[in-house]
């Protein structure tokens, strides 16, 4: 009988891990990240501090896939101000009042010469919206509808102090070796400046989550990635084109931290085992939801692009256009909540358990049931009520046949996975079970 590594079916949150991320959620919120610049390095380089995460630099005008690395932008300070010198927009307000990538500007202008480079929401007039321009060259200044109304006629001051220059693009990178090559790939976008749903929640989870498996025993090896949305995975795949064979799973986490439902959305395959284990996790959440793959999201396009076809699912709870205050000045620290945070972890952590766990088993008595009595198998064990427990040895028993793993156990019984694990676990130790082989991987 293989006896192999004995690992705990369940890796759980470190203490107090919801207040830790909130908290490093709102240290980084007034850092102005973009696609590219010192805001990132800046976010990078505090992550850094938490996790030994390696930063990459790749320069301007590299050509990634079908895409360019574009100029590095930076911005010190940006304002709209009366002739007496008032600011009535002001960057050290907020860095959402300029649009992102803007070029640098000095001009006098009237409102009327201004009006076509001013951006308001659309639903809120209390609220500045988040706009960018990467690939087209312009400039703009983002502001609630309310500030616009006192404006006068002008002239006004209009300063944007950025650059825009050959430089670099930068991205975070950590690999968690385990016991296999095999990885799993987790990866969350660092491009937004003040947002806090979108995209600190899947920042602070994915640093979080990394310090979490950093401590625990690894079948599998985990590479975590902090990239800049789209770019940024599109110049990974550019550059690691040959370690993609060895992605057995991955997931994409973006808006983990508001109160909608935990979300997990199939890879473009739809029945990897990811796939599987994200389903099998939502269906045990309180308030979960499954959706199905579109081309639209996150990083997961790039991942899940049919040259690479990748098992990259996605780690939600509300997606963009779901909640209100997406990419707007609403989308705040007070938006994101320690303990939504923390069930996000959990899920994240129960669909990395089915990864490390999922095997197939053999029943070595397998006529009659065998006496579970006399061998001390009707404890209570791992959290799991005694008649789950009970219930959760005889369903590994009676599928046990060499053919079904743990979660295709889980699906049929609508036992949690964790439970099913641990009586695998302690049917292995009675020596009524044989380990049989890792499915899909
Ligand atoms: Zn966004």
């Amino acid at each position: 009988m293989e006896k192999g590594v004995v690992l705990t079916s369940a890796t759980f949150p470190r203490a107090r891990a919801g207040e830790r991320m909130h908290a490093l959620a709102a240290e980084l919120f007034p850092i102005c990240r973009s696609i590219t610049g010192n805001g990132v390095r800046a976010t990078l380089r505090e992550l850094g501090k938490r996790i030994p995460l390696e930063l990459h630099e790749v320069a301007s005008g590299t050509q990634v896939l079908d895409w360019t690395i574009p100029e590095e932008w930076n911005i010190e300070d940006a304002y709209i101000a009366t002739s007496e010198g008032r600011r009535v927009v002001d960057f050290r307000a907020s860095n959402l009042h300029v649009v992102g990538y803007s070029e640098p500007m000095r001009a006098k202008m009237t409102l009327a010469e201004l009006r076509p480079f001013l951006h308001t929401h659309p639903h809120n007039p209390a609220w500045i919206p988040y706009r960018t321009s990467y690939y087209s060259r312009t400039w703009g200044f983002c502001l609630s509808d309310h500030q616009l109304s006192s404006f006068g006629e002008g002239p006004f001051e209009v300063v944007i102090d950025s650059t825009l220059e050959p430089g670099s693009l930068t991205y975070g990178e950590l690999l968690l070796a385990g016991e296999k090559d095999t990885e799993v790939l987790l990866s969350t976008h660092i491009c937004h400046p003040s947002l806090a749903n979108d995209n600190l929640s899947g920042i602070v989870l994915l640093a979080e989550l990394a310090a979490t498996l950093a401590d625990a025993p690894r079948r599998l090896s985990y590479r975590f990635l902090f990239i800049p949305g789209t770019i940024g995975s599109i110049a990974w795949l550019a550059r690691n084109e040959q370690l993609t064979p060895r992605i057995a799973a991955g997931l994409v986490v973006a808006c983990v931290g508001d109160a909608g439902p935990i979300t997990y959305k199939r890879s473009r395959r739809g029945d990897a085992l990811v796939d599987r284990a994200g389903a099998h996790v939502v269906a045990h959440a309180e308030n979960g939801r499954i959706i199905d793959f579109v081309p639209w999201g996150w990083d997961e396009r790039q991942f899940n692009s049919p040259g690479f076809d990748l098992p990259v699912g996605g780690l939600t709870r509300s997606f963009e256009g779901e909640f209100p205050e997406y990419h707007s000045s609403a989308d705040n620290v007070e938006l994101i909540h320690a303990e939504r945070l923390e069930e996000s972890l959990r899920a994240a952590l129960a669909i990395v358990d089915v990864l490390e766990h999922d095997r197939v088993h053999v029943n070595l008595l397998p006529k009659g049931e065998p006496q579970l009595g006399k061998r001390g198998l009707y404890r209570g064990l791992g959290g799991a009520d005694p008649g789950t427990q009970q219930l959760a040895l005889l369903w590994v028993l009676n599928q046990s046949d060499g053919m079904r793993s743990l979660l295709e156990i889980a699906d049929r019984s609508g036992i949690a996975f964790t439970d099913l694990a641990d009586a695998a676990r302690d049917l292995v130790e009675a020596g009524l079970l044989a380990q049989h082989e890792w499915p899909s991987q």
